[in-house]
């Protein structure tokens, strides 16, 4: 069925880089052997939309190349025309973190973009939220159950009466208890609790809800300078449920107050705090949605916004590209740094690199874990990187960070969170339903087959770009424009609408007890 529909279309390819000697098939369900290009390349096998065809014949052992560089080497000899799948290619070894080239590239500032402006809400401490949020924080997983209860009812009964406050969001997890509190890396997930409490989108109101005995003292989320902010379900003056649940309420109802009289107010582009990242790719992903995402990124960055891009495992392959565009030494040894350590973790645990692409992936047409990586780091864009976070440190620069998480979107999006994150442009080839609670989410599609059907998950298709219906620019503009409506909830992602969202993930690379 997929070989007739295939055959009805113009066959065509696209290549990256002059250099290239492999194209993917551009045409939805992809292309018979014998179907022709423009070019005269006759294809010699069927060639799913998304994966590789050799243009020019392959020599075994020889380099297979796109986006300009290796992405492998030919197990045995490839013809031009054949399917370059990812069984023919072996992949290269993971640049050596010792030989790295920083600062060597940095680009030169881009000119500076006036004039675009959201509507957001402007915190005391002078950050901006994109969402009036109450966030109630837990400093263990015991009180989970008692907190969605009692969110429950703030929802039925609290709510309606502060029309200003969109939400009341459990910051609920698996932490607290039953964990190495003082092993090193156990500063991650403590770092990432203390960090999402103050999002810009919860307004600066914290309240904590602790059991009373748990190693993750509640004290550690609560800011110096807040008082009466926890709630302690042990605390002996509760006499049974009904009496805690009232006094979650009693505290959330002062907060609700407080945070009904934000308003959104005009601010400049420069306010926001926006994150990057992909989930589900495809070969498109590199080609489509994270290029047009990279020009919308410079766009921000112009505005003097702060961006960051994640993912180290979608990086690590790519790292000698990114160590360049590193503004200054300490940047780029930050960056290697968190790569150093990121090796080591996925080392302790008998891991490599090639554990992060999925069956998803590879069905797409991604072959390995460089090709992905080269993908992926397209959505940075062209400007230089400013400043490097370790897992859930909150960001305090602009321009375009790299923020260090796991490629893991549940776990990412919450680490960009931890670090001030008030939206974030989530790219998908495969497609998925992601969302979170606490700021909202715009999912691009990288080809339009996608993005039609699923016509209320997607809410952004770059699959134009792929066609030639659109340029990258264009598409990259459009972006830009629907990041700032998203923003002053003029356009709500579908995320919001279905209320559809992941649960937060804290990483916690510490030992448990
Ligand atoms: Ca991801």
């Amino acid at each position: 069925m997929d070989q007739d529909v295939a055959a009805k279309e113009q066959p065509r390819y696209i290549k990256l880089n002059e250099r290239d000697n492999v194209a993917i098939v551009v045409n939805d369900f992809g292309l018979p052997a014998g179907s022709r290009f423009a070019c005269g390349l006759t294809l010699r096998a069927f060639v799913p939309q998304g994966h590789k065809t050799a243009l020019v014949d392959i020599g075994q052992d020889q380099p297979i190349i796109r986006y300009g560089e290796v992405i492998g080497y030919a197990l045995s000899p490839i013809l031009a025309g054949e399917w370059v799948d990812e069984a023919r290619i072996r992949m290269p070894e993971a640049p050596d973190l010792d030989k790295l080239e920083i600062s060597t590239a940095v680009p030169a500032p881009l000119p500076p973009l006036e004039g675009f402006t959201f509507e957001g809400f402007r915190n005391p401490d002078g950050s901006v939220g994109t969402r009036n949020i109450l966030g109630i924080s837990s400093s263990v997983q015991c009180v989970k159950g008692t907190m969605e209860y009692a969110v429950k009812r703030i929802r039925a009964e609290l709510l309606p009466k502060y029309p200003n406050v969109d939400d009341v969001v459990p910051l609920t997890h698996a932490y607290g208890c039953g964990v190495a509190i003082n092993a090193p890396d156990a500063v991650i997930p403590i770092r990432t609790l203390q960090n999402l409490a103050l999002n810009p989108n919860f307004g600066g109101e914290i309240l904590v809800i602790s059991l009373g005995c748990e190693k993750l003292a509640p004290e550690r989320l609560v800011p110096e300078g807040v008082s009466d902010a926890i709630v302690r379900m042990q605390d002996e003056a509760f006499d049974g449920f009904g009496a805690i649940v009232d006094a979650i309420m009693t505290q959330a109802e002062a907060r609700l107050k407080i945070l009904n009289k934000r308003t959104r107010e005009t601010c400049p582009a420069a306010d926001l705090v926006i994150g990057l990242q992909c989930g589900g790719s495809d070969a498109f992903s590199g080609v489509t949605a994270n290029p047009a995402l990279g020009f919308a990124a410079d766009l921000l960055v112009r505005a003097g916004a702060t961006v960051m891009f994640s993912e180290v495992t979608e990086v690590r392959d790519a790292i000698q590209l990114l160590t360049r565009r590193a503004i200054n030494e300490d940047v780029g040894r930050a960056l290697v740094r968190e790569m150093a350590w990121y090796d080591s973790y996925l080392a302790r645990g008998g891991a490599d690199r090639s554990a992060n692409t999925t069956p998803g992936n590879k069905k797409g047409g991604l072959a390995n874990i460089v090709e992905k990586s080269l993908g992926s780091i397209v959505k940075s864009g062209s400007s230089a990187i400013t400043g490097v976070l370790s897992p859930g440190q909150k960001a305090t620069q602009k321009g375009m960070l790299f923020a260090a998480t796991p490629a893991s979107d549940f776990i990412c999006g919450t680490l960009q969170l931890a670090s001030g994150m008030t939206l974030q442009v989530f790219t998908t080839g495969r497609g998925t339903p992601y969302g979170l609670a606490a700021a909202p989410v715009i999912k691009v599609a990288t080809r339009t087959e996608l993005a039609r059907r699923w016509k209320d998950l997607i809410d952004f298709d770059a699959g134009g770009i792929a066609t030639g219906a659109k340029t990258i620019e264009q598409t990259g503009w459009d972006l830009f424009r629907l990041i700032l409506d998203v923003a002053s909830g003029r356009t709500k992602p579908w995320s919001d609408r279905w209320g559809i969202h992941n649960d937060l993930t804290l990483f916690n690379p510490a030992p448990v007890t």
